[in-house]
């Protein structure tokens, strides 16, 4: 209503935000940057590992008999050592993903986004590359962008077509900048090696979901910033904007509109 002056979002994402119209009324936004990034990006490593070395349905074999006696290639993945990790949206939680994969012996680092950021990209010698060229080249994949406009469904068919057959999708960002029928059809088809997901669409995925089928798909209720420390201090920044913004003063981190 009219009385509206003041949103405090306990996220650093704000896409779910009706943002022309909090504009169009002059209603100020807090948010809560930089205090989830380290949180965030361990979930991404977490899940990058769970996916790349098949953690879940590994455990699940030792529960179910299926682990029997030694054999060579049984529960063989993916690792990191020599790769090429492509990171889609090199902010905040995508560099610190990065520095976080860096000891695994990540060979080679690409990023893409809106325009090169040297600055950023230096301390992992990332090169910017388009994103056809980022899906064909890597071995690793990992979503870190905002999910916006330009963003949605951002890896489609056409993204997944281009991946190595021997590639790991992992997505941290929102469940709308993937295509998921489309993820589905690449999982299915053998046409990437497996998926991590923190985000869907929706949110929670329904449990009768056909991503939920597959043994190559590893997904988390969006638990990304889920440490105590970590949502400990995203309510306390998130208290601090709303007292700020209700008393006119500047915020500790407010959007700008
Ligand atoms: P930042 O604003 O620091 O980074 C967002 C990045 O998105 C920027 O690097 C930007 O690149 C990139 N981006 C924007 N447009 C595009 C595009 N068209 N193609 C590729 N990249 C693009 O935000 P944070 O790193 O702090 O957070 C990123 C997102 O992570 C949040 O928006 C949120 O949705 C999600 N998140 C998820 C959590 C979870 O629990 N799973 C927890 C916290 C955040 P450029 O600067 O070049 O435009």
């Amino acid at each position: 209503g009219p009385g509206l002056k003041v949103i405090s979002t306990l996220s650093v994402g704000f896409d779910h935000l009706a943002l022309d119209e909090i504009k169009k009324r002059g209603i100020r936004v807090g948010y809560t940057p930089d205090v989830l990034t380290d949180a965030t990006a361990e979930l991404s490593v977490a899940l990058l590992l769970s996916a790349c070395r098949r953690l879940p349905e590994a455990a699940e074999q030792v529960k179910s008999g299926g682990w029997t006696t030694w054999k060579p290639l049984w529960m063989c993945g993916h690792g990191l050592s020599d790769s090429t990790v492509g990171i889609v949206g090199l902010g905040r939680i995508g560099q610190a993903v990065a520095r976080r994969l860096k000891p695994f012996g990540v060979r080679r680092f690409l990023y893409t986004g809106s325009g090169p950021k040297p600055e950023s990209a230096a301390e992992f010698g990332a090169e910017f590359v388009p994103l056809t060229r980022l899906a064909e080249e890597s071995d690793f994949v990992v979503v870190t962008c905002a999910l916006t406009p330009a963003t949605q469904g951002m890896c489609n068919k056409d993204f997944f077509g281009r991946m190595k057959k021997t590639s790991v999708f992992v997505n941290t960002s929102r469940g709308a900048v993937v295509n998921q029928e489309d993820l589905y059809e690449a999982l299915a088809q053998g046409q990437i090696a497996a998926a991590g997901l923190d985000v869907t669409t929706p949110e929670p995925l329904p449990t009768d979901h056909p991503l939920l089928s597959l043994r190559n798909c590893v997904i988390l209720p969006h638990i990304g910033s889920a440490t105590y420390a970590t949502r400990s201090a995203m309510a306390v920044l998130a208290a601090k904007n709303l007292l700020a913004g209700l008393r006119g003063e500047p915020m500790p981190h407010e959007l700008q509109l």
